[in-house]
Protein backbone atom coordinates (compact mmCIF):
# COMPACT_ATOMS: atom_id res chain seq x y z
CA UNK A 1 0.00 0.00 0.00
CA UNK A 2 1.27 3.12 -0.63
CA UNK A 3 1.07 6.93 1.07
CA UNK A 4 2.06 10.21 0.73
CA UNK A 5 3.51 12.92 2.95
CA UNK A 6 3.15 16.25 0.55
CA UNK A 7 6.50 18.78 0.99
CA UNK A 8 6.75 22.10 0.27
CA UNK A 9 8.74 23.55 -2.00
CA UNK A 10 7.76 27.15 -1.22
CA UNK A 11 11.32 28.96 0.25
CA UNK A 12 9.88 30.32 3.85
CA UNK A 13 10.67 33.65 5.10
CA UNK A 14 14.70 32.48 6.48
CA UNK A 15 15.31 31.61 2.83
CA UNK A 16 14.62 28.04 4.22
CA UNK A 17 13.73 25.89 0.89
CA UNK A 18 14.59 22.52 2.52
CA UNK A 19 11.38 20.67 1.21
CA UNK A 20 11.63 17.91 4.21
CA UNK A 21 10.92 21.26 6.67
CA UNK A 22 7.62 20.20 6.33
CA UNK A 23 7.77 16.82 6.94
CA UNK A 24 7.58 17.51 10.73
CA UNK A 25 3.77 19.11 10.20
CA UNK A 26 2.90 17.21 7.19
CA UNK A 27 -0.19 15.00 7.49
CA UNK A 28 0.16 11.26 5.92
CA UNK A 29 -2.08 10.58 3.05
CA UNK A 30 -2.75 7.03 2.17
CA UNK A 31 -3.46 4.05 2.15
CA UNK A 32 -3.45 4.00 -1.88
CA UNK A 33 -3.33 0.73 -3.55
CA UNK A 34 -1.81 1.64 -6.29
CA UNK A 35 0.31 4.70 -7.80
CA UNK A 36 -2.26 5.74 -9.86
CA UNK A 37 -5.01 6.08 -7.03
CA UNK A 38 -1.86 8.20 -5.45
CA UNK A 39 -1.36 10.35 -7.69
CA UNK A 40 -5.60 11.52 -8.66
CA UNK A 41 -5.06 11.75 -4.50
CA UNK A 42 -2.24 14.22 -4.56
CA UNK A 43 -4.33 16.31 -7.58
CA UNK A 44 -7.16 16.59 -5.07
CA UNK A 45 -5.55 18.17 -2.29
CA UNK A 46 -6.64 21.47 -1.14
CA UNK A 47 -5.58 24.89 -2.55
CA UNK A 48 -3.00 25.22 0.58
CA UNK A 49 -1.36 22.09 -0.73
CA UNK A 50 -1.34 22.15 -4.12
CA UNK A 51 1.81 24.07 -4.52
CA UNK A 52 3.68 21.28 -2.83
CA UNK A 53 4.84 19.51 -6.49
CA UNK A 54 7.20 16.92 -4.24
CA UNK A 55 5.61 14.02 -2.07
CA UNK A 56 7.65 11.53 -0.24
CA UNK A 57 6.22 8.43 -1.27
CA UNK A 58 6.45 5.34 0.76
CA UNK A 59 5.09 1.77 0.80
CA UNK A 60 3.23 0.53 3.96
CA UNK A 61 2.23 -2.42 6.18
CA UNK A 62 0.19 -3.04 8.96
CA UNK A 63 2.09 -5.66 11.35
CA UNK A 64 1.34 -6.45 15.10
CA UNK A 65 4.17 -6.17 17.10
CA UNK A 66 4.72 -8.96 19.74
CA UNK A 67 4.60 -8.50 23.37
CA UNK A 68 7.37 -11.32 23.04
CA UNK A 69 9.86 -8.61 21.01
CA UNK A 70 10.25 -6.76 23.93
CA UNK A 71 11.49 -9.30 26.27
CA UNK A 72 13.66 -12.58 25.92
CA UNK A 73 12.21 -15.71 24.90
CA UNK A 74 10.48 -17.99 27.53
CA UNK A 75 13.33 -20.52 27.90
CA UNK A 76 15.77 -17.81 28.35
CA UNK A 77 14.18 -16.21 31.99
CA UNK A 78 14.60 -16.28 35.10
CA UNK A 79 12.62 -17.34 38.19
CA UNK A 80 9.60 -14.82 39.00
CA UNK A 81 8.58 -13.88 42.72
CA UNK A 82 12.44 -12.93 43.81
CA UNK A 83 12.31 -9.20 45.15
CA UNK A 84 16.42 -8.51 45.04
CA UNK A 85 15.33 -8.00 41.73
CA UNK A 86 13.00 -4.99 41.68
CA UNK A 87 12.95 -1.51 42.91
CA UNK A 88 10.60 0.62 44.22
CA UNK A 89 9.30 3.29 41.38
CA UNK A 90 10.65 7.04 42.57
CA UNK A 91 6.91 8.69 41.57
CA UNK A 92 4.51 5.02 43.23
CA UNK A 93 4.91 3.18 46.41
CA UNK A 94 2.75 0.67 45.53
CA UNK A 95 4.46 0.07 42.16
CA UNK A 96 7.71 -1.70 41.73
CA UNK A 97 10.26 -1.93 38.62
CA UNK A 98 12.58 -4.89 37.02
CA UNK A 99 16.09 -3.79 38.09
CA UNK A 100 17.04 -5.07 34.47
CA UNK A 101 14.50 -3.54 32.03
CA UNK A 102 13.02 -1.25 34.08
CA UNK A 103 9.06 -2.36 33.34
CA UNK A 104 6.57 -2.20 35.77
CA UNK A 105 6.16 -5.58 37.89
CA UNK A 106 3.11 -7.52 37.68
CA UNK A 107 1.55 -10.25 40.09
CA UNK A 108 0.28 -13.38 39.30
CA UNK A 109 -2.16 -14.72 41.70
CA UNK A 110 -0.67 -18.42 42.31
CA UNK A 111 -3.51 -20.68 44.05
CA UNK A 112 -2.11 -23.16 46.56
CA UNK A 113 -4.46 -26.41 47.28
CA UNK A 114 -4.45 -27.18 50.86
CA UNK A 115 -3.45 -30.51 51.68
CA UNK A 116 -4.30 -32.15 55.34
CA UNK A 117 -0.71 -34.03 56.87
CA UNK A 118 -3.23 -35.92 58.98
CA UNK A 119 -3.87 -37.82 55.18
CA UNK A 120 -1.58 -37.30 52.77
CA UNK A 121 -2.26 -36.36 49.24
CA UNK A 122 -5.94 -36.09 50.16
CA UNK A 123 -7.23 -31.61 49.58
CA UNK A 124 -9.86 -30.75 51.39
CA UNK A 125 -10.88 -28.78 48.12
CA UNK A 126 -9.57 -25.46 49.59
CA UNK A 127 -7.05 -23.17 48.51
CA UNK A 128 -4.61 -20.58 49.66
CA UNK A 129 -3.86 -17.78 47.30
CA UNK A 130 -0.87 -15.54 47.05
CA UNK A 131 0.40 -13.01 44.78
CA UNK A 132 3.72 -13.63 43.26
CA UNK A 133 5.28 -10.83 41.96
CA UNK A 134 7.21 -11.24 38.31
CA UNK A 135 8.64 -9.02 35.64
CA UNK A 136 6.41 -9.68 32.18
CA UNK A 137 10.07 -9.31 30.23
CA UNK A 138 12.85 -11.00 32.24
CA UNK A 139 10.69 -13.86 34.29
CA UNK A 140 8.36 -16.83 33.63
CA UNK A 141 4.91 -16.44 34.69
CA UNK A 142 4.22 -18.02 37.64
CA UNK A 143 2.27 -21.41 37.23
CA UNK A 144 -1.28 -20.64 38.45
CA UNK A 145 -1.34 -23.96 40.12
CA UNK A 146 1.05 -23.31 43.21
CA UNK A 147 2.45 -26.60 45.18
CA UNK A 148 0.48 -28.06 47.60
CA UNK A 149 0.56 -26.22 51.29
CA UNK A 150 0.32 -28.32 54.65
CA UNK A 151 -1.82 -28.04 57.57
ZN1 LIG B 1 12.72 -7.05 33.53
Amino acid sequence: MKFFIPLSMVTERGGNSDPYASLAHGAVYGPYESDREMRKAFARLGASDRDKKLALVFDGHIMPIEQEAMGKPESEKSEPGNMDNYIADEDNIDKFRCKKCHAVIMGAVVSHPIHLRSMPGAGSGQCQRETVPYCPNCETKPDPHGAPVYK
